[in-house]
């Protein structure tokens, strides 16, 4: 399905190494997508090779920032879709204990039977973020990781409460990260984050993505997260 070679090379690029178990994982796991995506709209990436670069690559960078990984570590996937960035994630570090949220049940029945076909673990959970972060899991993830899923000032709303003080919150952007971040320095500050650092780079579709890390500095005060219409209608 993939080509193996391909995906091995843009992971090396990055300066991570795939063992063939991991990446026969990746085979499978495009197969199942690329299956499923036929009956249920999954994802818009459909071509082998797009999927290699702009689903698995694109989700391994996380690895590239000195802020990640440690092993073992408690991370959140918010908006995880079809597993992105939560599988790769744990196809490459399988010691992560990864929880992967979304609010479409469908999406992650895909994720539950991907996760079970590849031997991987994960909890997976159906519900909104700005529901969830007001519950028991508030602030006990080392850290949250977001692709695809809001503007960054709406997004710290969604992932700063689950992260515990002292962990980081990773959003996974395209090539306009320094725009959203200009409006999103309020967000930051009000939801107990500290702006640390935006990492670029160039994967091989010549596109550029930015990893934005931004600590826990402080709790996140007890208003937040907001109901969803409140969070729509006046983002902070
Ligand atoms: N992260 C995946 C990726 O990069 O391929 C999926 C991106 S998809 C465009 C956005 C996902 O976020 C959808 O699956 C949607 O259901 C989910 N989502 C949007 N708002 C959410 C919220 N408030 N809480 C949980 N999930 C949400």
């Amino acid at each position: 399905m993939i080509d193996r070679k391909q995906l091995k090379s843009e992971a090396f690029a990055l300066g991570l190494s795939l063992n063939d178990t991991q990446l026969e994982m990746f085979d499978a796991y495009a197969e199942l997508l690329v299956e499923t995506n036929k009956r249920f709209n999954l994802t818009a990436i459909k071509t082998p090779d797009d999927i290699v670069t702009k689903h698995f690559v694109d989700s391994l960078t996380v690895f590239t920032s000195a802020d990640f990984p440690k092993e073992g570590s408690r991370v959140i996937d918010i908006g995880t879709g079809a597993g992105f960035p939560g599988v790769p994630m744990l196809i490459y570090d399988n010691s992560l204990e990864i929880t992967m949220l979304d609010s479409t049940g469908k999406k992650l029945d895909f994720v539950r039977s991907a996760l079970e076909r590849l031997g991987l673990h994960a909890d997976v959970i159906h519900a909104r973020a700005e529901e969830l972060g007001r519950g028991e899991l508030r602030e006990t993830f080392d850290f949250a990781v977001s692709r695809a899923v809001a503007s960054l000032n709406v997004l710290c709303e969604f992932c700063l409460p689950f992260v515990k003080q002292g962990g980081k919150f990773i959003a996974l952007k395209g090539s306009k990260a320094d725009d959203e971040l200009a409006v999103s320095r309020t967000a930051v500050k009000t939801l107990g984050g500290k702006f640390i650092r935006c990492k670029e780079l160039l994967l091989a579709d010549e596109q550029t993505r930015n990893l934005v890390i931004i600590e826990k500095s402080e709790p996140t005060p007890p208003k937040y997260p907001r109901p969803s219409a409140q969070i729509s209608k006046k983002p902070l």
